[in-house]
């Protein structure tokens, strides 16, 4: 069993959570080429090791999370908010918006700050 650390509601089991994918930091769409969006749609890096990965908790309190977990062991070495407010360009995460953010969390230790600046 996978214990992911929900900001909101605590450790909750990975059943709960839809795993929306590896953070992928969303390219400039003023400037972006077709090759830069299609890498940033479709190509994932698949990481053996640690990796920063979104979830949403679908069966919680419906909010998103990133986690940095380990592919391997599945080890969870931290886990935030910030980011998660879809300027980060997750996939599947498009539209979600400041909710999560204003509301707050509990636990929260770091500010929302520039996304995609991990990996
Ligand atoms: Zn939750």
């Amino acid at each position: 069993m996978i214990l992911l650390p929900c900001a909101w509601c605590g450790p909750r089991d990975a059943a709960e959570f839809q795993h929306v994918g590896e953070l992928v930091a969303r390219p400039d769409p003023r400037t972006a080429s077709q090759q830069q969006w299609r890498v940033y749609l479709y190509l994932r890096a698949n990481r053996r090791g640690w990796t920063v990965e979104t979830w949403y908790h679908r069966m919680g309190c419906r909010r998103y999370i990133q986690v940095e977990r380990h592919t391997e062991t599945n080890e969870v070495r931290q886990a935030s908010t910030a980011g998660v407010t879809g300027a980060a360009g997750v996939t599947g995460a498009a539209g979600v918006t400041g909710a999560a953010e204003s509301a707050g969390p509990p636990g929260a230790t770091s500010p929302a700050g520039p996304a995609g600046s991990a990996g």
